[in-house]
């Protein structure tokens, strides 16, 4: 059977990495949205945990009601207002005034505030209105955050952007303060822009995802940070055949066997979330065999006779032959393909 192997020692290692670049563990809150990027959300949840990371955002309620017994704080990211209320230590963030407005009175919240990205968030002439209806439905402000959107790319958008947020930021302290309200954490970087910081960061924490499984789409002029993936797939054999020069495999026989050789039938397809190739291009395995023909829903072919096969340990060379980025790589890999921790 296809399975996933999780690594984590290079968990651990990726979230030393960060933690001491944001300033300590504490200051540290694990993205662990989309089942933990493809990796798992109880597995990984449960190995930051065990590291003393105190909070961790997910990207909905079910996510959430999953995992918030492991952590201090867990932050859901995209919900509409939950009609229920829900445990203490889940908050919800807030990406537009309505939804704010129909929240349940007493929910905690942490307001996002537009500086730029224009994805979701509160505008600046947003902000009393919204400060106002925190105080009459008694939320409880745990938060203010934003997200950048070019931490990725070489330019002054980002500088831009940072100096937009600080600006806001500031802002909404002052307003904040005007209404008596407990002063919340301030929190605006993922793993890109944590990883850019120089000297300290100002926030109270930072929000990482991609650097803790182990990558980044950085342009490598920022740096070149010793990250590891944690994630491996692999696929175990379902039968082979020795073909002949001139044979066609799969689907609308778009790959010619040149030499004879043996090709076998792996279980991981595009249902188990694995991308599917039109066979156009050849892929390759992490030991270098080759990935031919189209993929089938439940099977891919390749050059080779082994008995299982790591597929990638690594899933930059597979998203750039996709065209893609890490993030969609591991993320699509279903839940229902079993992992295990190594
Ligand atoms: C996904 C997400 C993150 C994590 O981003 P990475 O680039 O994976 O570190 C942080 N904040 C928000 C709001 C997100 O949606």
């Amino acid at each position: 059977m296809a399975f996933i192997q999780i690594s984590r020692a290079n968990y651990i290692h990726n979230l030393t990495l960060l933690s001491q670049k944001a300033g300590g563990k504490e200051r540290l809150m694990v993205v662990l949205k989309d089942n933990a990027y493809g990796h798992g959300l109880r597995i990984m949840a449960k190995i930051a945990a065990s590291f003393e990371i105190k909070k961790a955002c997910v990207k909905n309620i079910a996510e959430a009601l999953e995992i918030c017994e492991l952590f201090e704080e867990v932050l859901v990211l995209v919900t509409h207002p939950p009609k229920q209320s829900v445990a203490k230590n889940i908050s919800i963030g807030i990406n537009s005034l309505e939804g704010l407005q129909n929240i349940l009175p007493h929910t905690a919240v942490h307001l996002k505030i537009d500086t730029g990205m224009h994805r979701n968030g509160l505008f600046e002439e947003e902000f009393d209105t919204a400060l106002e209806i925190i105080c009459k439905n008694s939320l409880r402000l745990r938060g203010v955050f934003t997200h950048f959107r070019s931490v990725d790319e070489v330019g002054s958008e980002y500088f831009w952007q940072t100096q937009e947020y600080l600006r806001l930021a500031q802002c909404m302290r002052e307003k904040i303060l005007a209404c008596n309200i407990p002063m919340p954490p301030f929190h605006s970087c993922n793993s890109g822009a944590l990883l850019r910081k120089v000297g300290e960061l100002e926030d109270d924490y930072a929000r990482c995802g991609i650097a803790s499984y182990g990558y980044t789409h950085m342009h490598p002029s920022f740096g070149v940070y010793d990250l590891k993936p944690v994630l491996s797939l692999w696929g175990e054999k379902l039968s082979s055949r020795m073909l002949q020069k001139g044979d066609k495999i799969g689907y609308g026989g778009v790959y010619e066997v040149q030499k004879p050789c043996v090709i076998g039938a792996y279980d991981v397809g595009y249902g188990d979330g694995f991308l599917r190739s039109d066979g156009l291009k050849i892929l390759t395995c992490k030991e270098g065999e080759l990935i031919v023909g189209r993929s089938s829903m439940d099977s891919i072919f390749v050059i080779s006779d082994k008995e299982k096969i790591c597929i990638f340990d690594n899933a930059h060379a597979i998203a750039s032959q996709f065209n893609t980025i890490t993030y969609e790589i591991t993320t699509k890999l279903s839940p229902l393909i079993p992992r295990e921790i190594i």
